[in-house]
């Protein structure tokens, strides 16, 4: 019998193997993943979700976890070789309990959308009433959009801002008291303003609802008390981890004092509704090898250098915002409370206009509505604009200014034909998008570098 020489492969021996393979043997792969690299380095990402993985992050979500079937939860697996997959998770989870100050936490869902349809599934019969907040005000889709699962299987309900653009509280009481919805979810996807929570649980408790608060946006400036946390006002709290989290791809569901009260009209407790709700009802074995990076994620967002990082997310904001309005935009609202800055436009330029066209000198933005929208929501009035990804390039003011002006200029240089169709002058553009890659190359992402 032959007997093996040379020592067997470690992680950084397969990561090594895996990568020298690709590019020796599948080239066309290989280019395309270098392509998106560079892409990231050279184009200035203002989307307001965005922000890059830390190659560590990264590195830990390839691995040969992602060989390993493991169904249930740490110590209670439907088969076995579970005991590395074991301690991964439960490191994962009191990580994030740890980072949250949650008591309970499952760290399985493979994204925030999948964790929103498993905390209204643990929670909800179908045909049930959900409270969320529309789409067209800054609300997410998985919130009870007729086109996601929560306004398809559930009676969705909708609430509003108000024209200054701030979440309509007595709106949402009023909605919630006249339909008694089962669960009210609060959370947004562009809103600049800080969210009361504890309004929202007084508006909850008064109408015998549930609250469920999605932070996905916000989940680093609250993880580092920038934003009041919802752990314990709330009773089921969801989170993406690839935003501010810096993490993976993948969702989180958390939950502080209610994690082990019952709930209502259920016989169980929330942490067992939820951890069924994920396993066996909507998922089958969880991405062991992405949970592996959102504990390497989970414990980078403990460290002062996270911490540094959702200081700057916020101090850019307000440094766009006032350069904004120094060039006389609307800034909606009046400013920015978080990572989100929103800008209504003017002169004729549509959303759809100004995305398109700073796209081409390499500034990625996202067309948005903006309060009293009257154009539809592929064309829209305005433009979303988040700090995550600008943070982690370490733009001073100075920066933000440069920023702030060379979209200005963009926008001043085009010429709207339609609400789609305008004109920029291809060398006027040429040399805007030279301007752009120049400022990125001058200011690398800090975590790439
Ligand atoms: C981005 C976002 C989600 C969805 O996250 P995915 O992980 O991409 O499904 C859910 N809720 C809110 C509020 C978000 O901003």
């Amino acid at each position: 019998m032959a007997v093996h020489t040379e020592p067997l492969m470690n992680q950084a021996d397969l990561l090594q193997r895996g990568l020298a393979d690709l590019w020796a043997q599948d080239a066309e792969l290989a280019g395309i993943l270098d392509a998106e690299v560079a892409r990231q380095h050279q184009v200035l990402s203002l989307v307001s979700s965005s922000c890059a993985v830390r190659p560590m992050t990264l590195a830990a979500s390839a691995s040969a976890l992602v060989n390993v079937t493991a169904e249930g939860l740490p110590g209670r697996r439907y088969g076995g070789g579970c005991e590395n997959v074991d301690l991964v998770e439960a490191l994962a989870i009191r990580r994030a309990r740890e980072l949250f100050d949650a008591q309970y936490a499952s760290v399985q869902s493979h994204s925030a959308s999948n964790a929103n349809y498993h905390v209204l599934t643990a929670l909800l019969e179908p045909g049930d009433t959900l409270l969320g907040m529309g789409v067209k005000y800054g609300g997410h889709h998985t919130h009870g959009s007729s086109t996601s699962f929560a306004g398809i299987y559930y009676k969705a309900i909708r609430y509003g801002t108000t024209s200054a653009g701030v979440i309509d509280y007595d709106q949402v009481r009023k909605l919630a008291l006249a339909h008694r919805p089962r669960i009210i979810m609060c959370g947004a996807t562009a809103y600049s303003r800080v969210i009361d929570f504890q309004r929202f649980r007084e508006i909850a408790d008064e109408a015998g609802a549930i609250l469920l608060a999605d932070i996905s946006h916000i989940a680093g400036l609250v993880a580092t008390g920038r934003h009041p946390s919802p752990i314990d006002v709330a009773h089921v709290t969801t989170t993406c981890t690839h935003k501010q989290l810096m993490g993976p791809r993948g969702g989180l569901i958390l939950s502080g004092q209610a994690a082990n009260t019952k709930v209502p009209g259920l016989r169980t407790t929330f942490s067992r509704a939820l951890d069924q709700a994920v396993y066996p009802r909507m998922q089958g074995a969880p991405a062991v090898n992405m949970i592996a990076a959102k504990a390497a994620a989970l414990a980078y967002a403990k460290s002062t250098e996270f911490d540094r990082s959702m200081g700057r997310i916020r101090s850019t904001a307000d440094e766009f915002a006032s350069a904004f309005q120094a060039h006389d935009y609307e800034v909606v609202g009046g400013g920015s409370e978080n990572h989100t800055v929103l800008i209504r436009l003017r002169g004729g330029i549509t959303g759809a206009i100004a995305e398109s066209a700073l796209e081409r000198c390499a500034i990625i933005v996202d067309k948005y509505r903006v309060p009293g929208e009257t154009r539809p929501s592929l064309i829209t009035s305005g433009l979303r604009i988040g700090t995550g990804s600008i943070a982690q390039r370490r733009i001073d003011p100075q920066g933000c200014r440069q920023i702030v002006d060379l979209i200005c200029r963009i926008l001043d240089s085009v010429r709207p034909i339609s609400e789609q169709d305008y004109l920029l002058e291809p060398a006027l553009r040429e040399q805007f998008r030279l301007q752009t890659e120049a400022f990125c190359t001058a200011h690398p992402i800090a975590e790439y570098v």
